[in-house]
């Protein structure tokens, strides 16, 4: 029995506490940004542990990103101590639908020891099956096929569950027989792809019923961060889970959802309370994350989207520093703008740590980046799969994985002839047609066909070589450390040397990449841990660690915070980004916006939007346009500041004292500088809308809009 002013209590609101105290039954937390969701969450699980309602083995609890759940478990030691029984299973639906099916391979035709493909890999995969099905892959890219696929399993469905109206969407017709031959060669190869992490789960859960008892009686309590974000897979994969002891609490934020274009449904949140009637709602209204001005900055904004549930939301905090807009002249001149403001805000004595600068998409990272290295700001990349994907680390991970797994073709044929060793495609293809006949992998192969005389002299004694450097590798990591056999197998098949010898600039950045890739091995016990980490993680710049600013996409930022928070590239055509205008029309405007209000929803104290009038888009410079969110912004909460010094050569483009908001937003400023550049009429900014009235920063309330519930066949 926990006193009721135990310690962890005492710091909630009288609604977060209900949503603690509630611990049995199913509980939806529906609160905008800031508003304690998280916290509600990692209470209750100490909560739960402190009373002795369950022991942290009894606990299943869900995070969006590995970062979360590392955070979340840093929380819950901090609230119940060293916890003598261990930590709840914690991490992203992915990590928790590894660990299951690692141990029931068997019964989906799996081995425990399975692959998890990287995207490379998985378009590798589908361009043979592509190629294999007589299909010119110029005209059915593996790419559009991929994300196919990914719909299909976002969606929960496997091949013989695809609709037959879209299983022709591929290929004359093709698209659900090439998904049944992917899903045969990825068995064949004891290779999962992401998708298949859940849908296998299912799969396991559906054909054995007495597995899925036991987890539905293993886990007590479960609980779900960022709900708003679930597909409708991880939707199934929760409500079988839930359906043992109906523990479930989920805690999301409509306005929050940013993963439609992978398949997420905001309405799993009204699902919620159809499969779990009699479900306790929370809302929750107080902000404790922004001052005044940044919280009205982005209520206003989102009030400019139609599909909402609508919401109110006020701070105690003060009005604080209004949000500021700075125009650049390029993104490498807004790039030293930020960085600037950086280091004037570190020799105010700011932490870098509490600064965080949130890109729309990855590629405008570089020249951030680029500045960081010029000035020696220390600086992490955050989140994504950028790191990972990066050629030369898939290149190395390839050579670490057969190292780790003798058996693993698609590393193999990644390597085989890189660096360059003069093994050609009809090596290749001998060997696939020997491990074929043979029944044996590649690698295995290749020793096989290094011993006979179909290969010529030359590529029978490189192929030779490689096998025998193969297993010495294997054979080393038997008695020395993973990080000093992963740098001699660098060394030793050349592939460091590969890049050495380009010398450009980009071949450093490469080699850089790779000595930071054996660092961060330091972080795991064996190759084996490492790889696994890899496989899941994708993203290797969350290295903590040292006094950094963070650098990430608006994808990756959700449910984190920071002091002050820089947002680059607001430009019509980047934020919001063309391409999801032109692939969702006015869905993706909306999601746009959302992630624009998660990008002004991670800050407390400051949040600085910019924007370039050139940018280099695929190498070309075009000018460009700031940003409609700019002008939905309220004006009474927002700073203009004066252009930077080599741009406003001529007469400055913002004028202070003007109203520069709404509809006759710097106009003048703008057209001298749209005369300045390209001379035609960019900068009037197409469809603003109209200023949404101003309110408060006090008290901004949504509106209430119903939403219609689709309901796909999976759910059934
Ligand atoms: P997001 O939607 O962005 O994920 P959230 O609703 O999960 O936000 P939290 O991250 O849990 O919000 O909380 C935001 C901030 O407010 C955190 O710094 C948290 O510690 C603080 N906070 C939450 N509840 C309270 C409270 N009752 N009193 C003081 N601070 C609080
Ligand atoms: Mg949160």
């Amino acid at each position: 029995v926990v006193p009721q002013d135990a310690p962890y209590l005492t710091g909630l609101n009288p609604e977060q506490r209900r949503a603690v105290e509630a611990t049995d039954g199913p509980v939806l937390v529906l609160a905008g940004a800031g508003t304690g969701k998280t916290r509600v969450l990692t209470t209750r699980i100490a909560h739960l542990i402190a009373t002795g309602r369950a022991r942290p083995f009894d606990i299943l609890a869900v995070t969006f990103t590995n970062k979360a759940a590392r955070e979340m478990k840093e929380r819950i030691g901090a609230l119940i101590g060293p916890a003598g029984e261990g930590m709840p299973w914690l991490g992203t639906f992915h990590a928790i639908g590894t660990k299951i099916l690692r141990r029931h391979a068997e019964l989906v035709g799996l081995r425990s020891d399975f692959t998890i493909l990287g995207t490379d890999d998985q378009l590798r995969l589908l361009k043979q099956v592509i190629a294999a099905a007589d299909l010119d892959e110029k005209r059915w890219p593996a790419r559009s096929l991929a994300g196919t696929i990914d719909g299909w399993k976002n969606r929960g469905l496997s091949p013989e569950q695809v609709p037959a109206g879209e299983a022709g969407a591929f290929g004359f017709g093709k698209g659900g027989t090439l998904y049944a031959a992917y899903q045969e060669r990825l068995k064949a190869l004891n290779a999962v792809d992401f998708g298949d992490l859940l849908l296998l789960c299912l799969r396991l859960w559906r054909e054995n019923p007495d597995v899925l008892t036991n987890y539905q009686q293993r886990f007590r309590y479960i609980l779900v961060d960022e709900y708003q974000d679930t597909n409708v897979a991880q939707y199934l994969w929760l409500r079988l889970l839930a359906q043992g002891h109906r523990n479930v609490a989920c805690v999301g934020d409509d306005d929050q959802s940013i993963y439609g274009w992978r398949g997420a449904e905001v309405d799993n949140i009204l699902r919620f309370e159809h499969d779990f009637p009699g479900a306790l709602v929370v809302r929750l209204e107080n902000n404790y994350r922004s001052t005044g001005h940044i919280l009205a900055a982005a209520s206003v904004l989102i009030a400019h989207n139609e599909g909402r549930l609508g919401k109110t939301l006020r701070t105690d905090s003060p009005e604080g520093e209004k949000v500021t807009v700075t125009g650049a002249w390029d993104s490498e001149e807004e790039a030293r703008l930020v960085c600037e403001e950086i280091e004037s805000l570190q020799a105010k004595g700011h932490k870098l740590s509490e600064i965080a600068v949130l890109v729309r998409i990855s590629a405008q990272m570089r020249e951030v980046e680029d500045r960081f290295v010029q000035l020696g700001l220390p600086y992490r990349v955050i989140g994504g799969p950028r790191f990972y994907e990066r050629a030369e680390i898939r290149d190395a991970l390839a050579y670490l994985r057969i190292v780790a797994n003798g058996s693993d073709d698609l590393a193999f044929e990644r390597i085989f002839n890189t660096p360059k060793r003069g093994l050609g495609d009809a090596t290749l293809q001998a060997l696939h047609g020997l491990a074929r006949r043979a029944k044996v992998p590649l690698l295995q192969a290749a020793r096989m066909m290094s011993e006979t005389e179909e290969l010529k002299p030359k590529p029978r004694s490189t192929l030779r070589a490689l096998c025998q450097s193969f297993s010495r590798w294997a054979k080393l990591l038997e008695d020395q450390p993973h990080t000093e056999v992963a740098q001699t197998i660098l060394e030793e098949s050349g592939y460091t040397e590969m890049w050495q010898k380009e010398r450009t600039a980009d071949a450093a950045g490469r080699l850089e990449n790779l000595k930071e890739l054996v660092r961060s091995m330091e972080e795991f016990p064996d190759l084996a841990g490492f790889l696994e980490h890899v496989s899941l993680v994708m993203d290797a710049n969350e290295t903590e660690g040292g006094d950094r600013v963070s650098l990430m996409t608006l994808h990756a930022a959700k449910g984190l915070e920071f002091d002050t928070v820089f947002l680059p590239g607001w430009e019509n055509g980047l934020m919001p980004n063309q391409r999801a205008l032109d692939e969702s029309g006015r869905a993706g405007l909306e999601e746009e916006r959302r992630l624009a209000h998660v990008g002004l929803t991670r800050a407390r104290k400051r949040a600085k939007i910019s924007f370039a009038v050139n940018r280099r888009i695929h190498g070309l410079w075009s000018s460009t346009v700031p940003s409609r969110f700019i002008d939905e912004l309220p004006e009474a909460s927002v700073a203009v500041l004066d252009a930077p010094a080599s741009f406003s050569q001529g007469p400055s483009r913002f004028d202070r004292q003007a109203p520069a908001f709404g509809s006759s937003y710097a106009t003048p400023g703008w057209q001298r500088a749209q005369a300045q550049t390209a001379g035609q009429d960019r900068f009037g900014g197409g469809g603003r809308a109209t200023s949404p009235g101003r309110r408060g920063p006090q008290q901004i309330e949504g509106t209430l809009v119903a939403k219609s519930t689709g309901t796909p066949s999976a759910y059934e």
